[in-house]
């Protein structure tokens, strides 16, 4: 049963279990009286328990996260479910349509503009909708990204790596996820929905996977195992949680807008393979011109592990290249 519902007058508190039900709200576009609908797919349980909001799709270039949330919500059994699972399959509709990292609506990134305005613009809208109405009323966020359709990372799992988040379970949550790759982050860029949910001490993780524009069936189902054992862990379902050790326990910043820039224009050769070890000075890769010509090296700023590689060959002056070393935890 799915139904539609205006974005003011929808009320979580008012949603009574046991019930499972796709729920469209609609959004003003800004643009001639037009709607956006944004799906929340609902499952509240016999039992009280957690509320968990898990996102997919906040950047429309990815896939991952959208087929696992729908996985997700096809499995989830109301009878034994204690408290709500909020999935939204497309936080950001517009973006999807277009299979776009920004809203070709308003040109904003949705994970730059949490905790939104309810007076903005579509995007700040979404994320204004998804903050009071959604991450305020939660026990736990779990935001599934992939890399899109420019750059490249490994499958991970990012978490709170403050002493709050080993506090909150954030920490817990990411060694339990499954996945060979851990990320804790001390700091955040502002403007995300976990610097959001941050903010209000909710405790939140990440993910990212590869990319490239279409959907990796396995990392779908691998995120939504993983989102399974944060529900265990959270005792909102029952089972046993399969403990995978991870191979890389990485620590640092984890801003992906905001990693190397190019000094010239030209197309770029990678030099390292993902999750190589490199030390400050390595070379990361050349950038190229039309005659195959070296116009310059991109070498690494610091000592770590590479996450981040650009896909794209084609690189302009002062953008970002999207390299990206991590420092290890200790
Ligand atoms: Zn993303």
């Amino acid at each position: 049963m799915s139904v539609g519902i205006n974005w003011s007058d929808f009320n979580l508190n008012s949603v009574k279990g046991p019930i499972k039900q796709v729920i469209y709200i609609n959004i003003e576009s800004g643009c001639s009286n037009e709607f956006v609908r944004l799906p929340l797919m609902i499952a509240k349980g016999s039992n009280d328990g957690p509320t968990l909001t898990v996102l997919g799709g906040v950047h429309g270039d990815e896939y991952e996260g959208p087929f696992a949330v729908r996985e997700l919500f096809e499995k989830l059994d109301t009878e034994s479910l204690n408290g709500t699972f909020i999935g939204l399959p497309q936080s950001n509709p517009p973006a999807t349509k277009y299979g776009t990292r920004k809203s070709p609506i308003d040109n904003l990134n949705l994970a730059r503009v949490f905790p939104g305005n309810k007076d903005g613009t579509i995007t700040e809208k979404i994320a204004h909708f998804i903050s009071k109405q959604l991450i305020d009323k939660s026990s736990f966020l779990i935001d599934l990204h992939s890399s899109g359709t420019h750059i490249s990372t490994p499958t991970l799992v990012g978490y709170d790596g403050s002493e709050k988040g080993v506090n909150n379970g954030s920490k817990e949550s990411a060694l339990s996820f499954g996945v060979d790759v851990i990320w804790g982050h001390n700091s955040l860029s502002g403007g995300r929905s976990i610097s959001y949910a941050d903010s209000i001490n909710i405790p939140w993780l990440y993910t990212e996977c590869s990319g490239g524009g279409w959907l990796h069936i396995k990392e779908a189902h691998l995120y939504a195992k993983g989102v399974f054992n944060v529900m265990m862990k959270l005792k909102m379902i029952r089972g046993e949680i399969r403990k995978v050790k991870p191979k890389f326990q990485l620590f640092g910043d984890g801003d992906m807008d905001e990693s190397i820039t190019a000094s010239v224009s030209g197309y770029l050769v990678p030099k390292v393979n993902m999750l190589s070890r490199v030390t400050k000075g390595h070379l990361l890769g050349e950038i190229l011109g039309p005659a195959n010509e070296l116009l310059a090296k991109v070498k690494s700023p610091t000592n770590g592990v590479v996450v981040l590689i650009r896909r794209s060959a084609a690189v302009i002056k002062d953008e970002s290249i999207t390299f990206l070393v991590t420092g290890e935890s200790p």
